[in-house]
């Protein structure tokens, strides 16, 4: 073991120097790639327009808020809700100046006319719609409704913003990475994590190999730590989240839709776990520390005859770990825990400690045993997670997922596409190919409102622990 490793190791609480091996693997990481970044983020959909006179314009907005809410807005935040008629890009211009009966009239002179987006086309009724603009004083008879494309993800550039503002609708950038983490939070907690991830990732692989070796399971294995930022670390974090908010607050005219992103509410989340720390009256001279939560390995074959060849799937490592901090959290609450002869026939949770390692984690407490079950903590594992325990970590909000072997055809956090070629495994795959189709990338997903930094370790140092390439992880 290298100095600057025993001297990491010196930080870990006893539980964790307890269980650990004599040498530590070391490794690297390696960020995970979003789904966005992997894929052409131009996205085409249809929108209607309005054009109406500036004076009106509130209201035109309002009748569409009645209509949809304030939920469109939010997701396109990179388009502007409002354009003059000289900056629509030109084929509009040409198009729109020659419909209806006042066209030419507004593009001429001083227009106290506007063009308003209205949002996506799909998600409008046209009756109800042009019902609700109808009946606005001072459009009635001159109701305009166009059809437009738009870019449904915001631009990466300055660049692409122009670009689109040409082709499309007037396009915002607004400086920050629409399509994953912000790069500045990744490059910071990619050093973070680094410290120890080779110490996490050594137990996870040693547990892994012990619970196969006991035929409870496959070789997978996982641990869960919580890390505590010293308070001297706030001030940094602070100041991220405060770049962030000014990125984010950049003025769009005529826009009213929030600026949020996903990124910010990363830094704001590492802020509130750092005022947390602050407020246990830790000083600023104070090393970050990591404590051990939970420990598991795979038990998909215990007590489960092995018919077929998936096993118990609540059994998987990820799932235990989970379960077992659930437990922790219970246990801290003064509850009685839950009865240890269950009276069904068969547990289908085998989230109870079955070798001495897992004891020994699950033996000591939680070191901050509040807020949302994994809110914030980090997962170590030796497989990529199956997509169902993807969306159990995701669902448990964990905050970071480190993974060694990536599992191509079952795996749901990668967002990579699914080759045809990766099982080589004819004996299983009689009926054609197997894979195939795009990654999940459950890591980070817009749309499922939960995101977390996600990397993979890179090791020549660690014993490869192989698995069916189709078995779920
Ligand atoms: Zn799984």
């Amino acid at each position: 073991m290298g100095d600057s490793m025993k001297e990491v190791v010196e930080t870990l609480d006893p539980v964790t120097r307890h269980i650990i091996p004599d040498s530590i693997d070391i490794g690297t990481l390696v960020p995970l790639k979003t789904t966005l970044e992997l894929r052409d983020n131009l996205s085409i959909d249809y929108a209607y327009v309005t054009r109406a006179p500036t004076k009106l314009t509130n209201e035109v907005v309002n009748v569409v808020r009645g209509m949809v809410g304030d939920d469109q807005a939010k997701n396109l935040p990179h388009l502007r809700r409002c354009s003059k008629p000289a900056d629509l890009p030109p084929h509009l211009k040409n198009q729109f100046m020659n419909e209806g009966s006042n066209g030419r009239t507004i593009h001429t002179g001083k227009s106290q006319y506007l063009y308003i987006m209205l949002g996506p086309q799909d998600e409008m009724d046209y009756g109800e719609l042009s019902a609700g603009l109808s009946a606005i004083d001072g459009i009635g008879e001159d109701l305009f409704i166009g059809l437009i494309q738009i870019p449904l993800f915001a631009p990466t550039s300055q660049v692409q913003a122009n670009a689109w503002s040409q082709q499309f609708w007037q396009t915002v950038y607004r400086k920050n990475n629409p399509l994953g983490p912000h790069p500045s939070n990744i490059c910071r907690t990619t050093s973070v994590v680094s410290r120890d991830a080779s110490i996490w990732m050594t137990l996870a692989h040693q547990i892994a190999r012990k619970s196969h070796k006991a035929g409870y399971g496959e070789p997978v294995g996982a641990v869960i730590i919580k890390r505590t930022v010293p308070s001297n670390k706030t001030d940094m974090v602070k100041n991220e989240a405060n770049k962030a908010d000014d990125t984010g607050a950049e003025s769009t005219q005529g826009d009213t839709s929030d600026t949020g992103t996903a990124n910010l509410e990363d830094v704001k989340a590492e802020l509130a776990t750092a005022d947390d720390t602050k407020a246990k009256g830790q000083t600023a001279d104070e090393k970050e520390t990591t404590q051990i939560v939970a420990l598991a390995g795979d038990a998909r074959w215990c007590r489960q005859e092995r018919t077929g060849h998936t096993g118990n799937p609540m059994a998987h490592a990820a799932l235990r770990a989970i379960s077992m901090v659930a437990q922790k959290l219970v246990r801290a609450e003064n509850r009685e825990p839950a009865a240890s002869n269950p009276i069904l026939e068969f547990e289908a949770f085998q989230d109870q400690p079955l070798l001495s390692d897992e004891q020994v984690v699950f033996d000591a407490e939680h070191p901050s045993p509040d807020g949302y079950l994994c809110h914030d903590l980090e997962l170590y594992m030796t497989h990529e997670p199956c997509t169902m325990c993807s969306m159990a970590i995701l669902h448990s909000r964990m905050g970071r997922i480190v993974f060694r072997h990536r599992m191509p055809l079952t795996g749901g956090m990668s967002s990579e596409d699914r080759g045809y070629d990766l099982c080589g495994d004819d004996s299983i795959c009689e009926d054609g190919p197997c894979g195939g189709g795009k990654g999940l990338g459950l890591h980070w997903r817009k749309e499922l409102n939960w995101s977390m930094l996600g990397w993979e370790w890179e090791t020549d140092q660690a014993e490869r622990l192989s698995v069916n390439p189709h078995l779920h992880a």
